[in-house]
């Protein structure tokens, strides 16, 4: 059998599953193209997880990573949750352990702990607060003290710090290994040969990228930002598969990657047989404790008022 016809009889198998199952299927923006193709809906992880909140099937089969398909059984914890690939997990999350955390209030007990979402739900639910990339700054700038334990992203905090220079920080070192590999000298080289383009960069990348860039966004706001932009060009620093996305939905304009495009392994480990094999024998599903799932959102939803 040829690939082509390969693909296209799984794809139609994995819809009829997903039909019989009355499973959705959500996909974050840095899935592989053939996953991005077929989900109902693609997004950010906390997007994905306010999202599911809202649909009506119970059955979510989420292509990501762990961290992000956890936030959705926090969100929604009587619907069953899935994630293809057991051990798709984010090295930037696992960069802090709930024990570490511990170990930090204690330094630290005046602090409250902001926390971005990419950490487990054990950790979040250590936690007084969460953020996302988009929102980090007005959490910190708005939450009622002034000393703030942000984790677990040090290119992230620092760029918190930076903008609400009020306020003081103490900053885990993790770092995320896919944007980190962006460097100073791509973006000034990319400039150089596409002078015209506007510059997007995520706050995951280094600090002295994120001084010199034309706009420091998250995933959602750089797929706003292509739109609404008048530029025809951009030069996009963060995991490739958002390329995709960004080219597909804006199809008259141009995107590069800042300097190679950088891969997050896995966030690629899910393809199309995983996908079905998720589906037809439902694993691997996500299990969270009661107490974790209820602390852990408490500080989700906590973010909600300080945005
Ligand atoms: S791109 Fe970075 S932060 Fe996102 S899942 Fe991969 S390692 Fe984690």
């Amino acid at each position: 059998m040829k690939v082509k016809d390969y693909k296209q009889e799984l794809v139609a198998r994995i819809m009829t599953l997903k039909e019989r199952k009355k499973a959705a299927i959500l996909a974050h923006n840095y899935q592989i193209p053939g996953i991005q193709d077929i989900a109902d809906v693609l997004g950010d992880s906390l997007g994905l997880a306010k999202i599911s909140k809202t649909l009506s099937s119970s059955h979510i089969v989420f292509c990501g990573v762990k961290f992000m398909a956890e936030t959705v059984k926090i969100l929604s914890p009587h619907k069953r949750v899935f994630l293809p690939v057991v051990d798709a997990g984010c090295p930037l999350a696992d960069m802090i352990q709930a024990e570490e955390l511990i170990e930090l209030k204690r330094n630290h007990p005046e602090a409250w702990v902001v926390t971005y979402v990419n950490t487990s739900a054990e950790v979040k639910s250590l936690s007084d607060v969460c953020c996302t990339s988009a929102n980090a700054i007005n959490v910190v700038k708005n939450i009622p003290v002034k000393k703030v334990i942000f984790i677990p992203d040090k290119n992230l905090g620092w760029w918190v710090a930076k903008n609400v220079p009020h306020k003081e920080l103490v900053i885990w070192n993790g770092f995320c290994y896919v944007h980190e590999q962006f460097t100073l000298n791509d973006l000034r080289q990319a400039k150089k040969v596409y002078p015209d383009a506007e510059a997007l960069v995520h706050p995951e990348c280094r600090r002295e990228i994120l001084e010199e860039v034309d706009y420091v966004l998250s995933t959602s706001g750089m797929l706003k930002r292509a739109k609404a932009s008048s530029a025809q060009r951009f030069i996009i620093g963060t995991e490739e598969g958002l390329l995709y996305r960004l080219k597909n939905e804006n199809p008259q304009k141009e995107f590069y990657s800042l300097g190679n495009a950088r891969m997050c392994i896995n966030m690629k480990k899910t393809g199309l047989d995983e996908l079905y094999s998720c589906l037809e024998k439902e694993a691997y599903e996500v299990e969270l404790q009661e107490q974790i799932i209820e602390k852990a959102r408490v500080a989700l939803e906590r973010m909600v008022e300080y945005v």
